[in-house]
């Protein structure tokens, strides 16, 4: 009935109690029918794909030996194949939604799948399996509630990033067809596996294959699908070069107010002043920077704490650190899996050692031998305006200043030209309404973590460098994934 399948918008998944011995055990025994199982991923077109494309093993970052299955990517001609054959989907809006809707149930029922796809392909631990499971079905359920007759901008490309497989290319996806849109889908090179499975239960629940087709490969193709003038907008989760790329790809090749939606990188900080309750500081830390191995847009980069409570603060935090479990991400005890992959490794690996041979590592746990793993790091500088770009894993830079600094702070931070997410630890009322007024950040978090930001009450998104806006899981997204011209007309 109606009222079953219209759930009111902040009826958010309410997922699994992983503190549950036999909640875990159940997980275990799902999850335990993939440990040995081999995924293919393909070009999923409506009309045929190029027989000429070379099929690759797809890694494990935790598990050199433990490929979870094979790629074959798309080529330019399966591009082609794919542009011609997009229709948007014309479907009555209320059977978009009931689609949408039957696809969330069935995603929520192969959790086990699902979960050893995104621990075996993007080294997951199970809360972060958890957390994108849950954030996937919101996005879905809540563009189907929110999707209007609007008329569709026409052909959608969604390109994702390898950090959220299945929660933003599902995003991404859903937004788009929700509003009746033709999508072609370019999952990041590295998890083609996690959007091959969502394609196919979107697939399974109605969604007509000439209105979602999934074109797996790396930069040629995503290159391809934002150059053709066939396509009508372009929504983007990735680094803020490639979405600057895009922007002027799409100036050149498509016609004039074709649609970007872009969400990149972030340099997010965080403030700790004398008044803060240590514990819920640190732990807040402790999940900002290092959950996800850090490998989250949204995570914390770089901590400002008060001078006056420095030295104990910053010894509790790195005690909070020596806690932390790092391993495979299959294993039910690890906090802190891989990163996702050699040349992550390598580049965050290059600044901790630059930063080792300056002395300014503070703590740094050990690393497994096997696997691209990098140790949760804690590294000390003189100021945000030192860090030249996104270190995109476990690391975290830790900055002291004085109260009377805190202005030139807020300054420093905005300075960076990011603004996706910030953190205020403080117990003073006022200070809380004037740094939040000064900060520039999509996101800003009071007296709590500074990641994982909830579908349909806190709308994820940054300010400058860090995207264009609108916020995903917001009330205004859907509506950049409609016609911009009939759109422009009706306001
Ligand atoms: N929405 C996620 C969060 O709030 C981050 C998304 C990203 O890393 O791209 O943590």
């Amino acid at each position: 009935t109606g009222a079953e399948l219209f759930r009111p918008l902040r009826d958010n998944a309410k997922g699994f109690d992983l503190s549950h011995a036999q909640t875990l055990e159940a997980i275990d025994t799902a999850r335990g029918a993939f440990a040995a199982h081999s995924w293919e991923a393909y070009p999923l077109l409506a009309g045929t794909p190029d027989a000429e494309a070379r099929t690759e093993p797809v890694a494990n970052p935790s598990d050199p030996a433990g490929s979870p299955g094979t790629v074959r990517s798309a080529t330019r001609a399966d591009v082609e194949t794919a542009l011609a054959a997009a229709t948007v989907w014309d479907a009555p809006l209320n059977e978009r939604r009931a689609v949408l809707l039957a696809a969330a149930e069935r995603m929520e029922a192969r959790f086990g799948e699902i979960f050893a796809i995104l621990a075996r392909e993007a080294g997951k631990t199970l809360p972060d399996c958890l957390a994108e499971l849950r954030e996937a079905v919101d996005f879905l359920r809540y563009y189907a509630a929110q999707a209007t007759n609007s008329p569709p901008a026409g052909i959608f490309t969604c390109i994702s990033p390898w950090n959220f497989p299945f929660a933003i290319f599902c995003g991404q996806v859903t937004a788009a067809l929700a509003a009746g849109n033709a999508v072609l889908a370019k999952p990041a090179e590295q998890t083609p596996l996690a959007a091959f499975l969502a394609v196919s239960i979107l697939h399974e629940a109605g969604v007509p294959r000439t209105a979602l087709q999934l074109l797996p490969g790396g930069g040629e193709i995503g290159a391809c699908l934002t150059s053709d003038d066939r396509v009508n907008g372009v929504a983007f989760t990735g680094s803020t070069a490639t979405a600057l790329r895009i922007r002027s790809s799409l100036a050149t090749h498509c016609a004039p107010g074709t649609p970007l939606i872009a969400e990149t990188g972030g340099l997010n900080a965080m403030i700790v002043d004398s008044t803060a309750l240590p514990e819920q500081a640190v732990q807040s830390i402790i999940e900002s920077a290092f959950q996800s191995a850090g490998q989250r847009c949204s995570a914390l980069r770089c901590l400002y704490v008060q001078e006056d409570i420095a030295e104990s603060f910053t010894e509790m935090l790195i005690g909070a650190m020596h806690t932390l479990r790092l391993g495979n991400p299959w294993q039910l005890s690890t906090d802190v899996g891989p990163v996702i992959d050699e040349a992550a490794r390598k580049t965050i690996a290059d600044h901790v050692a630059h930063a080792r041979t300056e002395g300014r590592v503070l703590a740094e746990l050990e690393t497994p031998a096997e696997g691209t793993f990098i140790a949760p790091t804690l590294i000390k500088l003189g100021g945000i305006a030192e860090l030249e770009r996104e270190i995109f894993g476990p690391v975290l830079h830790l900055v002291t200043f004085k109260s009377h600094e805190l202005d030139a702070v807020i300054d420093a931070i905005n300075a960076t030209g990011y603004g996706l997410t910030f953190g205020l630890h403080t117990r003073i009322d006022d200070r809380v309404q004037h740094v939040s007024d000064r900060i520039e950040a999509g996101n800003i978090y009071i007296n709590r973590n500074q990641i994982g930001a909830i579908v349909g009450s806190q709308p994820f998104g940054g300010e400058g460098l860090s995207g264009t806006g609108p916020k995903a899981g917001g009330p205004n997204y859907l509506a950049r994934f409609a016609d911009p011209d009939r759109e422009h007309s009706e306001e």
